[in-house]
């Protein structure tokens, strides 16, 4: 069985459309992409999903950093869990920034590719992502 959307192996799918159950074949990243997004979880000031910033690699809003910060650094969760066997467990406030400042380090870096490139549209994007998670960060300290 492959996705009638881009001929990968894929599944069954049972979806609701306009109140009438239908089966779809797809590969998951089709589905996804295709029908996931309704039930996907949305920045609740900006609406954007997940999925979107995998897409562009860009994220809506400041929020969205503290929203999707799961799925944003996945390998601090590691980390959290590897500092609470040992009881030093770093203050609640710390975590949450160390996570929005690996996502500005990786954005600052992304800025200065966009600046070598000469890519001025996206330089000024990611200088904006960067200038809202600073406030961010500056906010989770104060
Ligand atoms: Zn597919
Ligand atoms: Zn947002």
């Amino acid at each position: 069985m492959y996705c009638t959307q881009c001929g990968r192996p894929a599944s069954r799918y049972k979806i609701v459309t306009g109140g009438e159950e239908r089966e779809v074949v797809l590969c998951p990243a089709c589905y996804q992409a295709l029908y996931g997004r309704p039930n996907a979880r949305r920045c609740p000031s900006c609406g954007m999903t997940f999925e979107d910033y995998k897409r562009t690699g860009l994220l809506g809003c400041a929020k969205c950093y503290r929203y999707f910060r799961r799925e944003l650094l996945p390998a601090v969760k590691d980390i959290q869990g590897g500092t609470a066997h040992t009881g030093k467990t770093p203050g609640k406030d710390a975590g949450e920034n160390y996570e929005l400042l690996l996502e500005r380090a990786r954005l600052r870096s992304r800025l200065e590719e966009a600046v070598r490139r000469g890519d001025d549209g996206e330089a000024q994007r990611l200088g904006d992502q960067i200038k809202g998670l600073s406030e961010t960060i500056r906010g989770g300290r104060a």
